[in-house]
């Protein structure tokens, strides 16, 4: 015959409710309260993908900062083959006027919430081919921009400190829904 450890018994028993206090809180003693919003943008922030794609020798540098060297995975950063499933762009590279149209229609196919990474001086404002007519002067043109990235290229702790940034960002903006929803 089974008989309980007397810490068992003790938690077998039923309680007395006591007024003045949260029934889950007698039950379930030492329980975290967080509102939905914060356990929301936690879970977003701890679990971002990046969609792979790159434009120009800027995404050299974003494929180092993959690279076991720097593991963004630590982050719970995983970068992602399709746009369908990705919440994060990177536009890494210089944004031609040819280009533009196929960078739009890839952030339309990200679901919501998303945000965008501008990596570089190219995709920031068209960096060393400013002056050409053919490059877009900016992504920020055709999507909306969270974070900007200086430098051409950036190095990968530039590009990890964006993301921290972002990561910030989203848990400021935890009350929102998420750009377009
Ligand atoms: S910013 Fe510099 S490194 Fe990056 S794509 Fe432009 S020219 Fe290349």
């Amino acid at each position: 015959m089974p008989t309980e450890h007397p810490s068992e018994i003790a938690g077998l028993t039923p309680i007395t409710p006591q007024p003045g206090k949260a029934l889950y809180r007698q039950v379930l003693p030492g329980i975290m309260q967080v509102p939905a919003d914060l356990l929301l943008a936690a879970s977003r922030k701890s679990s971002l993908w990046p969609m792979t794609f790159g434009l120009a020798c800027c995404a050299i540098e974003m494929i180092a900062t993959y690279m076991a060297h720097y593991d963004l995975d630590r982050f719970g950063i995983v970068p992602w083959p399709s746009p369908r499933q990705s919440d994060v762009m990177i536009v890494a590279g210089t944004v031609t006027k040819k280009m533009a149209p196929a960078v739009k229609l890839l952030y339309e196919q990200m679901p919501n919430p998303k945000w965008v990474i501008s990596m570089g001086a190219c995709a920031t404002n068209g960096g060393p081919y400013t002056r050409y007519d053919r490059v877009l002067q900016g992504v920020d043109k055709i999507i909306p921009v969270d974070v900007y990235v200086p430098g051409c290229p950036p190095r990968p702790e530039a590009l990890i400190d964006s993301f921290l940034a972002l990561q910030d960002q989203i848990m400021e903006d935890r009350s929102f829904e998420g750009r377009g929803a």
